[in-house]
């Protein structure tokens, strides 16, 4: 029986150090995908950046790989600012986002050197340029505009204006044009160009395109009817990767040169120029590098189905329970065996939703003791841990070349405890 290697290392042996539930991850895919993205997403005609979304999966070591790629970082919270600086990231590489954003976390992002906030209103304009002029910190800043796209997987929508918590609508000139006033008027804060993020898990180029061709007509638009210089479009992330066999995304380094080509071509057309296009990918960087390792514990057989429990689920994966988000597995110590059997895969957790996959062709001699791998487990899983039935957060281990180490401990019992207090109030 063949045992699942990653990175030149059997998946038993990780197991017996580290013990489950593991969060593996293949350091050479990450490499690959970051250099995919920066190699791949290149003009002539305008500079170009690759900013990693952190809120795929962040700590120390993965804003090392991102800071050795040479690509810059998006952080949604004072937390993910926080690791960042103390990753020793180039601030100045460092964009900001969220749609309310607190005046602390405003000041931090000022006093640590972050490059560029991105907007979301004008309230969050005003606070920026008030508090700018006060810690007499200059700041770059990106609007975040909502193009009239929905994207998610294969399929597009357009939208006339927008529900959505981000961003101003781009019907809202007047608005926008309000909004990049006050940011004129302000010697600190310097505006540099619109944000756009249409969706995730998009496996296609059209909406890609089609944000692109509205955004460069708005820029257009901005530009002629209310005086109005942008330099700088980002078009957010959202890129799909391979789930299952079902999932066939582009490969992220043929999207980015499919985009930075659009562009140029969309530049001529819509006679407009920019000093720089951006893309935020999180989940394609590290997505398809992890892996998720279990082990199995009791089955059961109900009338319908055959579970098959193991000792994570919901708590350190809860995108099944949360959006019904298919994955693929393996039995890692039995990968030569015939997959003659279907069952159903649930987590250890205190919830009857706790399914990892409703459906898993494995092999029929399955049982306790085997480690169970769920692929392409690496974003949106661990970012999304909680501490749900205290079962405490996973380990999280790099491996390459036969060598592996250890990039986030396993959350033990006293680690659950740190935080509990008795500690009166002074009132
Ligand atoms: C979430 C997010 C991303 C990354 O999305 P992925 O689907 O992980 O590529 C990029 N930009 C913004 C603004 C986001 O909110």
């Amino acid at each position: 029986m063949a045992t699942l290697e990653i990175g030149g290392i059997d998946c038993k042996r990780l197991a017996e150090i580290s013990g489950t539930p593991l969060l593996i991850y293949d350091e050479a895919k990450i490499e690959e995908q970051l250099a995919a993205a920066t190699e791949n997403f290149q003009s002539q005609r305008f500079e170009t950046e690759v900013v990693y979304a952190a809120k795929a999966f962040s700590c120390k070591a993965i804003f090392e790989k991102v800071r050795q790629a040479g690509a810059g970082l998006d952080v949604v919270s004072g937390g993910e600012l926080y690791c960042a600086h103390q990753a020793g990231m180039p601030m100045e590489k460092v964009y900001f986002h969220g749609n309310n954003k607190s005046e602390e976390e405003l000041r931090m992002a000022l006093e640590l050197g972050c490059g560029t906030v991105v907007l979301d209103n004008d309230m969050e304009c005003r606070k920026l340029a008030r508090l700018a002029e006060e810690l007499k910190k200059p700041i770059q800043v990106l609007l975040r505009v909502n193009p009239g796209i929905e994207a998610h997987t294969h399929e597009y929508i357009r939208t006339s204006g927008s529900d959505s918590k981000f961003g101003i609508s781009i019907a809202k000139k007047n608005e926008i044009k309000a909004l990049v006033n006050i940011a004129m008027l302000s010697d600190y804060v310097q505006f540099k160009g619109f944000h756009s993020h249409i969706g995730s898990q998009i496996t296609e180029a059209a909406a890609f395109e089609e944000a692109l061709a509205i955004m460069l007509g708005f820029i257009r638009e901005m530009r002629d009817g209310y005086n109005i210089s942008t330099k700088h479009l980002s078009i957010g992330g959202g890129f799909g990767i391979r789930y299952t066999a079902d999932d066939k995304p582009i490969p992220l380094g043929e999207m980015a040169e499919i985009l930075a080509r659009t562009c140029e071509r969309l530049l001529d057309e819509k006679g407009v120029r920019l000093e720089k296009l951006l893309i935020e990918p999180g989940r394609s960087i590290v997505g398809e590098a992890g892996y998720s390792l279990y082990k199995v514990g009791f089955s059961k057989d109900t009338d319908t189905k055959h579970f098959l429990f193991v000792d994570g689920g919901m708590s350190d994966n809860i995108r099944p329970a949360l959006y019904q988000a298919d994955y693929s597995c393996d039995i890692a110590n039995r990968l030569g065996e015939a997959k003659n059997k279907t069952y159903c895969i649930a987590g250890k957790n205190c919830e009857s939703g706790d399914i990892l996959i409703k459906e898993a062709k494995l092999p029929d001699t399955a049982c306790e003791g085997d480690l169970l791998v769920m692929y392409a487990t690496g974003a949106y899983g661990y970012s999304m841990a909680s501490n749900y039935n205290r079962a405490g957060r996973p380990e999280v281990i790099f491996v390459k070349d036969g060598k592996a180490r250890r990039v986030l401990k396993r959350e033990s019992y006293e680690d659950q405890l740190r935080l509990e207090a008795d500690e009166p109030l002074s009132l």
